[in-house]
């Protein structure tokens, strides 16, 4: 039933419906039949009344009641569209690709047919697309050029309880858009906010006291398991609990584990395979173990999407990516340490910092609800009901942890100047906006009017067309000024693409390694990253090298794509296609300009000090450079874990920094090489 409510937050009651299925050998119609199974599908009427009359809704329905498929097919089907489309936010790719298939599958047409999705570097769409999933970067970008959105008639914004910081800029962009097509007497926008979990009063509140629909009911069963004592050591008692599920469940029964990273991730694998090894192997079924990650090349990622295997048992372990939104055939456990890796920006030295931290209660919902989609599940958390309960309500809007001067570039572009005061249901701090600021001044991305409105510069402008951080699109942006626009273009593909060197473990590790050190570049990183996309181009993108080399062929082209894309951006941004493959010093230069903020310098006790900062860091073991003690060096990134790591790290001379960026290092100075400033001044 559909009720309207002012102000609960609801976090799902397990209830069962108790519906089945029987198997119909025709595809559609059995499809069909699913769909009128799903709570929502019962609610209908009643739920397209409501968002005929009002044009903002919040629906809150549990997960797997039929929100994300179904919702957006009846707004087609009852012509709620008009002439426009809808889209449909999703927070995480996989997510978006996936739904949209379903979705497709359920219309009866071809993806990118009435049904399409939009991800960052790939895109499936037509002019006959009426319905389209999309990552809320792919809107905000959308929103760049259309801030009106004016190709739309409905935007849905899917899972907002996950405060992505794309869906909080969308929330203000879309409350703004509707405003301004009113005012304008333009055809209506249409809002529609959905979760399982969610502060449905502090959303309501924000878009100007919409109402609040609950879809209850569920379709399955969801038993619900916590530990009686409290675990030690989380990714122990998740794998001796895949064990027992293991020795008991069907074989058809496929298990999603919820760790917290791909290390982890990948250790679990690793350890699970070895258990069921040793098990006995007259009762132990054999079972097939996928890792889930984001950095996973899309393919694997994709692959849990398809049915499960038949004589084996599927255990996925996975990260938060599978959190959300998607339903994976065959789950109907799901094992939830209760943690995840949350990357958390700390404004005072400009770190991202990636800790472990416990999830919040609507995320362990969420995790509970990836089991008991197409039967009953069971979800063990992997810890005490009285911690549960301790669990914040909901996640911290990311905002609030982040690098926040793509979300400035991003506010500029689609013409909010007053970024300080910008509608945010929860405005970031003070501290870390000012940060984001002074980043882009310095990038010269935007300017400060003498009004102290801030305006996005010529380049700005540029380095917001490109769907990367405004460093590397800065980089891109001067390529042409160090005649290597080619050779930088390879670089930041590559550092936009995902890991392209694969080390096997055991005996043919140090052939692995002997093949990368051939690879290897004097210079750093960087340029390592160069040769490798070159001699990848030059054996014509052969999958026999790469093997040969240990590379991982998929991610080198799909670098290959990005490079593709990025480069038909710098081609409409205007910019000049240079080339000059041998001069490596300029090669560095033109990475300083966006990277000269990340540069330490050597101390006399042969530690890295930041010269941003003065915070102590050390090479990455997986760096080229990793035991070299050039006096400067540029990072990419310094992730704190136990240590402080520069990850990919190239050196540098001392007289660039003062070429590239000589405002910054005269107030940046460096010590050591006091001499050199004052000799080149
Ligand atoms: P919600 O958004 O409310 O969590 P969804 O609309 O995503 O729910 O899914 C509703 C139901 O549709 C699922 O519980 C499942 O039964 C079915 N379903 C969705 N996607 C798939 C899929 N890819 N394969 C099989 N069944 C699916
Ligand atoms: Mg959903």
């Amino acid at each position: 039933k559909l009720t309207q409510s002012g102000n609960t937050c609801i976090n799902g009651t397990y209830t069962n419906n108790g519906k089945s299925l029987k198997t119909l050998s025709d595809k559609s119609k059995e499809l069909m039949k699913q769909r009128k199974g799903l709570p929502i599908y019962e609610v209908k009427k009643d739920l397209v009344n409501y968002l005929r009359k009002n044009e903002t809704n919040i629906l809150i329905g549990e997960t797997g009641s039929g929100k994300t498929t179904q919702v957006p097919q009846f707004l087609h089907e009852e012509a709620l569209l008009k002439n426009g489309s809808v889209v449909i936010t999703q927070p995480r790719r996989v997510a978006a690709i996936s739904v949209a298939t379903r979705v497709a599958e359920e219309v009866g047409c071809n993806l990118g047919g009435l049904v399409g999705y939009s991800v960052r570097f790939e895109e499936m769409v037509s002019d006959k697309t009426r319905i389209k999933f999309a990552t809320d970067g792919m809107v905000l970008r959308e929103a760049m050029l259309d801030p009106l959105l004016k190709r739309y008639s409905w935007v849905v914004l899917d899972e907002a309880h996950e405060r992505t910081i794309n869906t909080d800029i969308l929330f203000g962009i879309v409350k703004k858009a509707q405003r301004i097509r009113k005012e304008k007497g333009k055809e209506p926008l249409h809002i529609l906010i959905m979760s399982a979990t969610m502060n449905a009063e502090k959303f309501s509140s924000y878009f100007n006291d919409c109402p609040v629909l609950m879809a209850e009911g569920r379709e399955h069963k969801l038993d619900i398991n916590f530990t009686n004592e409290k675990q030690d050591d989380y990714v122990l008692s998740c794998l001796s609990t895949v064990v027992q599920i293991h020795q008991e469940a069907p074989v058809s029964d496929g298990i999603l584990v919820f760790l917290t990273g791909q290390e982890e991730i990948d250790n679990a694998c690793l350890a699970m395979s070895k258990i069921v090894k040793r098990m006995d192997s007259q009762n132990c079924l054999a079972m097939k173990i996928c890792p889930l990650y984001a950095s996973l090349p899309q393919h694997l990622q994709m692959d849990v999407f398809q049915a499960p295997p038949l004589k084996e048992r599927r255990v996925i372990f996975s990260t938060n990516i599978a959190e959300a939104s998607v339903t994976i055939p065959g789950i109907r456990y799901v094992v939830d340490s209760g943690k995840a890796k949350i990357r958390t920006f700390n404004p005072s030295t400009g770190f991202d910092v990636l800790k472990v931290r416990q999830i919040s209660q609507a995320q362990a919902w969420q995790r509970a609800g990836r089991a008991g989609r197409e039967a009953n599940g069971t979800c063990y958390h992997t810890y005490t009901e009285a911690q549960f309960e301790k669990m914040t309500m909901m996640p911290s809007p990311e905002i609030h942890r982040s690098n926040l001067s793509t979300v400035v570039l991003q506010l500029l572009s689609v013409g909010v100047t007053d970024v300080m005061s910008f509608d945010f249901m929860d405005r970031p701090r003070q501290d870390s906006l000012l940060k984001a600021i002074e980043q882009l001044l310095l990038l010269e991305a935007v300017k400060k009017l003498p009004s102290g409105e801030l305006q996005l510069t010529e380049d700005g402008r540029k380095m917001a067309s490109f769907p990367i951080d405004p460093r590397y699109s800065k980089i891109l942006l001067m390529g042409p000024k160090y005649k290597c626009t080619h050779e930088v273009l390879s670089i930041v593909s590559m550092l936009s693409g995902e890991q392209v060197l694969t080390t096997p473990s055991g005996k043919m590790r140090h052939v692995a390694v002997a093949k990368h050190k051939k690879l290897a570049s004097v210079e750093g990183d960087h340029l390592t990253m160069l040769k490798i996309y070159q001699a990848f181009k030059a054996s014509k993108q052969n999958k026999a090298w790469c093997h040969e080399n240990f590379l991982n062929y998929r991610n080198l082209v799909y670098i290959t794509s990005i490079r593709k894309q990025l480069s038909e951006l710098c081609v409409k941004a205007g910019l000049e296609m240079l080339s000059s493959s041998d001069n490596m010093d300029d090669i560095r230069r033109c990475l300083l300009t966006g990277m000269f903020m990340n540069v330490a310098e050597l101390q006399p006790d042969r530690k890295y000090l930041t010269l941003a900062h003065h915070d102590q860091a050390q090479i990455h073991p997986s760096s080229v450079l990793f035991n070299s003690h050039s006096s400067y060096v540029l990072y990419n990134e310094v992730i704190h874990t136990a240590n402080s790591y520069m990850h990919c790290v190239s050196w540098v001379a001392p007289e660039w920094l003062y070429e590239v960026a000589p405002e910054y290092f005269r107030t940046h100075h460096i010590k050591a090489n006091a001499a050199v400033y004052a000799k080149k001044k």
